[in-house]
């Protein structure tokens, strides 16, 4: 049985390629009928955000990632963890990490280093000025155990340090990048356990990766140089590893490593901007990996069917919104009416627009194929919700055409619209030819007929056609709105 875990330090937000490493293990473990681990690595103190894992998981939550096993937040919004393997949140877990931080001690896999923080950081100082790599010397290697606990019981503090060998290589083949291999001459003595007694992500990524039964570890590429640290434990232990593969880096268009700077990084906020969670994991998805190069709307169930490791790429993806909005408009397009409303609403009432399902689900319809995000639907279609419309005379005289024309046009139509039934304005392409044919019947152009008749009803230079318009307002409110520009126009 295949095990994959992600494994997110919570620190406030999900980085979008949080995500991404997020539905790459849910695909893999679906494509092989696998299980799905979320382990919360919350031992960095330092860095530990009130509310952070509430967050985490509404946002995996709402872009649909399911995790097996590991916590999940329950309709009151409480933490609960579900699998055999827990506690799944680090900090949970100190006693266990300091039970295997002591065999290493024991076995002479793990030293202690009293080095203080200023002798560290000279000996850094010199090693950059001298042009070597900047790492620890190894000054307390040699130290012997029974010296490090006299020094401990005179109080002094201490980090635990992995002995990496002096020599030889670390090597491995990756699932996506192949063999890697790094010379341990140049690995640091990683810290294991810090002064104050946490485990470092090292170390306790690794033994819950192995207590967890972790079988493939997938996970970004910026833990690459991690890796071979990683397996030295393993052995230090005398434990198997994992196989690991490294994703490719997400990039900004320019190529620079994806950055605040560049745009938005948090996958809240592109909930925040109202793109739909389905188009957002379809594009994550694609972020380093097609299925088939020829199509970019997938399901997850057909990324899932189509997933292998090997497919992915090696090298950095571009994380282009441009893409992502063109797949919002794709799923937007496909969306119900009922479905839009539901999921537009929230932005409506941001926007203070509290309308009726009914104008609402109008309202959708009308800008289902212009917007790119939900966010964009109130704005877009403000002018059906407003009691009176506020016109730019010159706006409602077509280019070509004059204030008189634009007056007597829209007479016309007044008059036309008024001798029709309530029924006609409940299907905009009748009402269209309708009208088309009096236009045309009374000699009027289209252009100097409609372009008023739009605006008249819109208030706007661009908006969706006066058709769709007069059929979302009804009769009743098409006639209101013609009657108000003509008196602009007076
Ligand atoms: N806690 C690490 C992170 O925040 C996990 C890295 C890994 O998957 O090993 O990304």
């Amino acid at each position: 049985m295949f095990r994959v875990r992600f494994a997110p330090s919570p620190t406030g937000f999900l980085h979008i390629g949080g995500l991404r490493t997020a539905l790459y293990n849910e695909l893999f473990a679906l494509h092989h009928g696998g299980v799905f681990v979320l382990r919360i690595e919350d031992t960095d103190r330092a860095r530990y955000v009130e509310g952070a894992v509430e967050n985490l998981l509404r946002t995996l939550a709402w872009a649909g990632v399911q995790p097996t096993e590991g916590p999940y937040l329950d309709e009151a919004g409480v933490v609960r963890e579900r699998g055999e393997y827990g506690p799944y949140v680090q900090s949970a877990r100190l006693d266990l990490y300091r039970e295997y931080a002591e065999k290493l001690l024991a076995s002479g896999h793990g030293y202690r280093c009293f080095c203080t923080p200023e002798r560290l950081e000279e000996v850094k100082t010199g090693q950059a000025a001298a042009k070597m790599p900047v790492m620890y010397d190894r000054h307390c290697r040699s130290l012997s155990v029974e010296d490090g606990d006299a020094r401990m019981k005179d109080g002094a503090s201490w980090v635990l340090r992995l002995r990496i060998p002096d020599d030889g290589a670390t090597t491995f083949v990756d699932a996506i990048r192949g063999e890697v291999s790094f010379q341990n001459a140049l690995i640091d003595d990683q810290v294991l356990v810090k002064s104050d007694g946490f485990p470092t992500y090292h170390l306790a990524n690794v033994v819950d990766d192995h207590l967890m039964q972790i079988t493939h570890v997938i996970r970004g590429e910026e833990w690459l140089p991690s890796t071979p640290k990683h397996l030295l434990l393993y052995q230090a232990f005398g434990w198997e590893a994992p196989m690991f593969a490294h994703l490719p880096l997400l990039l900004n268009a320019d190529r620079s490593k994806l950055s605040k700077r560049q745009g938005d990084v948090a996958v809240e906020d592109y909930k925040n901007k109202g793109y739909l969670p389905e188009a957002i994991v379809n594009f994550v998805a694609l972020l380093g990996w097609n299925p088939t190069a020829d199509r970019e709307v997938y399901t997850k169930g057909e990324l899932a069917a189509e997933f292998a490791l090997e497919k992915i790429n090696k090298s950095g993806a571009v994380c282009a919104i441009d893409k992502l909005n063109w797949l919002n408009r794709e799923y937007l397009k496909e969306m119900s009416a009922d479905e839009l409303v539901q999921r537009a609403s929230p932005f409506y009432v941001e926007q203070g627009i509290d309308a009726p399902a009914a104008l609402l689900e109008k309202a959708v319809t009308l800008e289902q194929r212009r917007v790119s995000t939900l966010a964009e639907f109130p704005e877009a279609t403000a002018f059906l919700f407003t009691d009176r419309l506020e016109y730019d005379p010159a706006l409602l005289a077509a280019k070509k055409s004059d204030a008189a024309t634009a007056k007597s046009r829209l007479e016309g139509l007044l008059a036309f619209f008024s001798g029709l039934s309530d029924e006609s304005f409940s299907d905009a392409k009748s009402l269209e030819s309708l009208t088309i044919a009096q236009v045309a019947a009374q000699g009027w152009t289209n252009s100097e007929s409609l372009w008023p008749l739009r605006v008249a009803l819109t208030g706007r230079a661009m908006s969706p056609g006066p058709f769709e318009v007069a059929w979302a307002l009804g009769k009743e409110k098409t006639i209101a709105r013609i009657t108000t520009a003509i008196q602009t126009l007076a």
